[in-house]
């Protein structure tokens, strides 16, 4: 019988080839789950998701779209808060 830990679909399951040619089942932590707009809610592209320990060897302009509010908001909701800041700003003036 396998370890109790890897009974459950707690791990997800990768197979992997080995020199030999064989398969074999490995045994991965899984993903967090996909970064969503923080006005609403769509799942934002260009966004990976990995575990920490991968996500700290990505140089930072893969982690988010390099642009105001890249990677907090998706582009429809960004393009509408600058074009709200920009009014703000003109009635300021
Ligand atoms: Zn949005």
């Amino acid at each position: 019988m396998v370890q109790p830990s890897r009974r459950s679909r707690t791990l997800r399951r990768v197979h992997r080839r080995t020199p030999g040619s064989r398969t074999v089942l490995h045994f991965k932590k899984r993903k967090p789950a996909k970064a969503i707009c923080s006005q609403c809610g769509k799942v934002l592209a260009g966004v990976p998701r990995e575990r920490p320990y991968k996500m700290q060897r990505l140089p930072k302009t893969k982690k988010r779209p390099e642009r105001p509010y890249g990677g907090r908001l998706c582009s429809a909701c960004a393009r509408r808060a600058i074009i709200a800041s920009a009014r703000k700003a003109q009635k300021t003036e």
